[in-house]
């Protein structure tokens, strides 16, 4: 999914010159359908699982091991839910 500025997109089909009553009143459908559209939820945190053997710590997202438990994670970036 690409993820794209909503509020900039309004703007721009908000300065189209509509020229006749249909332009208008598509340009306000397609206003209203950006209005409406749903938001995208937050990235789910990953989280990280303790390798027994290794005594190293693993991503939940990417699966890379590390000595540290670090956040986020320096491999693939995911934000780290919070161990307490
Ligand atoms: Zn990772």
């Amino acid at each position: 999914m690409r993820v794209i500025d909503a509020e900039e997109l309004f703007n721009r089909v908000g300065q189209i010159k509509p020229k006749n009553k249909q332009q208008y009143e598509d340009i306000g459908m397609f206003m209203n359908m950006i209005t409406n559209s749903n938001t995208v939820e937050r990235r789910h945190k990953g989280h990280w699982i303790r390798c027994d053997i290794l005594q190293e710590f693993k991503c939940s997202e990417c699966r890379m091991c590390f000595k540290n438990k670090s956040n986020p994670c320096p491999n693939c970036g995911t934000e780290m839910e919070s161990d307490e």
